[in-house]
């Protein structure tokens, strides 16, 4: 018998459970024909960097796979079942897709198949999202009491690396879209090797000082896995079970299983809650009144270009369209920037990074936008506004992030680096003077909050 594995958010062969599964499936003698479907629905918005890095990752796992990937683009519940049909597969594999589009779409195809089963042996997660709940049954809604829940509970060993799978070959297969044009943006290398190469060179030269690095966004201190575990290149239960157990890195490992737990929160969230993803979690900081008049778009553009006159806020906005990646800490200061100083709406910001991130995910994204905007889950009080100025002289005392993405500051003194409107002569050349003031938009800010928390 054939069967059908169907590759999506699942780009190796690795500690891949759906493979393993698909192999089984097959017996002694079948074969398992690897397919991945172009799904416009997915690859339109995606934005340029997320397509160029997945059609990287394509490539690498064609390589992977000597050349037997299927790739067939369109609707998945038309395209799978005409290619069940056509190699006469018995069954299709996947890896769950916890997502709401992804539930959408895989009831479709699952309803197209008929017979066929459709078999979800995994998920992209260490705990499948939804396993993890209170003692009553009911969803976390903060992360502390998750995370501890979700370690209590535990996950799977990595799955071994199957050696050897008979995969069907000779069946039709559309090319790998075009390359995209990304302008001076560079990518990482993509696909499995690459992510392990990631991963190993963070476990053994950056973890140990992971605590002491991780904020600070000039130095290279953190692991960026993030669009490799957006893709699957990589599992996170392959970090977790490579995770060092000696005292020297215990803090180090404890900080960083804690980010992957975020990352298993947030999908947690959007799985119990599908809306989030759009609609405020929090209703009531949900209702504050965001800016939509003249001004707006030019206020707007100035965000997105990285010229608003404070460096931080600009620095993080350049390196988003420079390596479509920014640093946590400095995704935190440009959203809170553009929703508490500007007064616009997070929905729009969370969009724009989509489209920009090359780890651009829905529930890492849409969630973090809504604990920095006040109305997640777990939120960040709203009154808590980031001051982007003190934020720039606490995580990157030196001036050497903002140096590095906005060259008309390399010249001001270290002491002008984030207020360069205190320099003499003001800011230099081709800078400009803040767009607006931070110390008088935090107080509408707070009024804002006022008023629908008293209900006025
Ligand atoms: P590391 O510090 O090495 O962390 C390891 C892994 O843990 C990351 O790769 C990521 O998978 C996970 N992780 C770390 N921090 C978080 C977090 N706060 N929330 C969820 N998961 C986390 N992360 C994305 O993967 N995709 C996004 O689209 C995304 N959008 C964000 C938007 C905003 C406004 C904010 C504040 C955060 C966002 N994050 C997003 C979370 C975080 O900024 C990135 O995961 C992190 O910067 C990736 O770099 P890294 O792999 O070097 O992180």
């Amino acid at each position: 018998p054939t069967s059908l594995l169907w590759f999506r958010r699942d780009l190796r062969l690795g500690d891949h459970p759906a493979l393993l599964a698909a192999l089984d499936d097959a017996g002694p003698g079948g074969d398992v024909l690897p397919v991945f479907v172009l799904d416009p629905r997915l690859w339109r918005p995606a934005g340029g960097p997320r397509r160029q890095f997945l059609r990287d990752c394509l490539a690498d796992l064609q390589q992977s796979l000597g050349g037997a990937l299927v790739l067939r683009s369109g609707e998945p519940a038309t395209v799978l079942p005409a290619l069940v049909r056509e190699v006469g597969a018995t069954s299709v594999h996947v890896s769950a897709d916890t997502g709401p589009y992804g539930r959408r779409r895989d009831a479709a195809v699952e309803a197209a198949l008929g017979d066929v089963p459709l078999l979800r042996t995994g998920s992209p997660y260490a705990v499948t999202p939804g396993r993890v709940t209170k003692g009553d049954g009911t969803p976390f809604k903060v992360f502390s009491p998750f995370a501890r829940a979700w370690r209590a509970h535990g996950w799977r060993a990595p799955a071994p690396r199957p050696e050897t799978v008979r995969w069907l070959r000779d069946v039709a297969s559309e090319d790998l879209p075009p390359a995209q044009d990304l302008g001076a943006t560079r990518l990482p290398a993509a696909g499995e090797s690459a992510a392990l190469a990631a991963w190993d060179r963070f476990r053994e030269e950056l973890l140990p000082g992971y605590p002491d690095t991780r904020d600070r966004p000039a130095t290279d201190g953190t692991s960026r896995l993030s669009a490799y575990l957006k893709y699957g290149c990589v599992h996170p239960r392959t970090l977790l079970a490579a995770l060092p157990d000696d005292d020297r890195t215990a803090e180090a490992v404890r900080r960083f299983a804690d980010e992957l737990a975020w990352r298993e929160f947030y999908a947690d969230v959007l799985w119990h809650r599908p809306e989030s993803a759009r609609e405020p979690l929090d209703a009531r900081a949900g209702a504050i009144e965001y800016d939509s008049g003249p001004g707006t778009e030019e206020l707007w553009t100035a965000w997105a270009q990285g010229r608003t006159g404070y460096p931080i806020v600009d620095a993080g906005m350049r390196q988003l369209l420079g390596e479509a990646w920014v640093h946590n800490r400095v995704r935190m200061i440009v959203a809170s920037f553009l929703v508490k100083d500007l007064h616009q709406d997070w929905r729009r910001g969370a969009r724009h990074f989509l489209q920009h991130l090359v780890d651009g995910d829905l529930a890492s994204n849409n969630h973090g936008w809504q604990w920095v905007a006040g109305t997640g889950t777990d939120a960040s009080p709203y009154y808590r506004v980031f001051n982007p100025t003190r934020q720039g002289k606490q995580f990157d005392p030196d001036g050497e992030y903002v140096r590095r993405w906005v060259p008309e500051l390399r010249d001001v003194p270290a002491r002008f680096v984030h207020e360069p409107w205190l320099a003499p002569g003001g800011p230099p050349p081709g800078y400009p003077e803040p767009v607006v003031d931070h110390a008088a938009e935090q107080q509408v800010a707070l009024a804002r909050y006022e008023q629908v928390r008293s209900g006025g």
